[in-house]
């Protein structure tokens, strides 16, 4: 065969898709100039496709996914003419291959997530989304305010919890304000299995940046949620972790853990540009949502959360 003959893998991508009967999928495309021949199998956590008689025209290399799901995806040349592409995931799960002709030829891998919503079915989560209203919290160097940047992230976290098949109840939808001892006594009212408080860090040095997780000091399972959400923010965000820490004024909830993510810093003038932007709002509520992840599977079945 030709070397110029050969087909050629030129680009991969990964998303979250709804599937044609409702399901909720994690897709891996693999485009190629021409079809060629493959084959693919999973093992316990990752599913391993190998192409054959394919050139790689992409850098090899690892990629970040972390869709609470799929972890990463590694791509190597493997010898002269194989490829191989390997799904590193969270939980086992099925997968579906199918190939679609044309240019570029595309091999889609789905992923079923039914692992994920077997976790949520059934859990009722409040968000909170903090201040509102005359209380803006805190407030950028520019002149961005926390209470501003904290409801995009609760709506975007409250989307993919209900995706989720979670019950999910926002403490607040709009710009209002709400006393603390109302938005605590929702977890009662709507009995919560926990609850979340959104906020970001106020520094007085404008070089103090990171992401930090708050926690309830009275309910024992607090600091581990704080562990699982933390170490999701972090990876999500690529931001300086500025650990845990007790929380004295969420001990008015102690009857489920609670704790309030702190999503970067917005005294920081880097982070209060990065907290404007709707791809980090969407990133914080990815990573809280992958901390609650960890945080269920740790008591279920499907056990790989380390978050204690
Ligand atoms: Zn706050």
């Amino acid at each position: 065969m030709s070397c110029k003959k050969a087909p050629r893998i030129t680009n991969m991508l990964s998303k979250i898709v709804d599937g044609e009967k409702g399901e909720w999928l994690s897709k891996v495309v693999i485009e190629s100039t021409k079809p060629y021949t493959y084959d693919a199998g999973n093992a316990e956590d990752r599913v391993i496709f190998e192409g054959k008689g394919v050139i790689l025209n992409m850098p090899e290399g690892t990629t970040e996914v972390n869709d609470g799901l799929l972890r990463e995806v590694i791509v190597k040349q493997d010898g002269k003419d194989n490829v191989l592409v390997k799904m590193m995931l969270e939980h086992p799960a099925e997968f579906r291959l199918e190939a679609f002709e044309g240019f570029p030829f595309r091999l889609e891998i789905t992923l079923d997530r039914s692992i994920i919503t077997k976790l949520f079915s059934g859990k009722k989560i409040v968000i909170d989304p903090g201040h509102g209203g005359e209380d803006t919290g805190g407030k950028g160097p520019v002149s961005l305010q926390e209470k501003d940047v904290v409801l995009p992230m609760a709506k975007n976290l409250e989307k993919i919890l209900r995706r989720a098949s979670a019950d999910v109840v926002l403490t607040r939808e709009g710009d209002v304000d709400i006393s603390r001892e109302k938005r605590f006594d929702l977890v009662g009212q709507a009995g919560a299995d926990i609850y979340i408080g959104i906020h970001n860090r106020s520094c007085v040095g404008r070089n103090e940046d990171g992401v930090a997780t708050l926690y309830a000091p009275t309910n024992k399972q607090s600091a581990i949620l704080a562990r699982c959400v933390q170490e999701g923010l972090i990876k999500k965000l690529k931001a300086a972790d500025r650990g845990i820490a007790e929380q004295a004024e969420l001990a008015m909830i102690n009857e489920v853990p609670a704790i309030e993510a702190e999503v970067l810093t917005i005294t920081n003038l880097v982070e209060e540009v990065f907290l404007r932007g709707l791809t980090v709002q969407k990133r914080a509520a990815e990573g809280i949502f992958n901390g609650l992840i960890k945080y269920f599977a740790q008591n279920g079945t499907y056990s790989k959360g380390d978050c204690s």
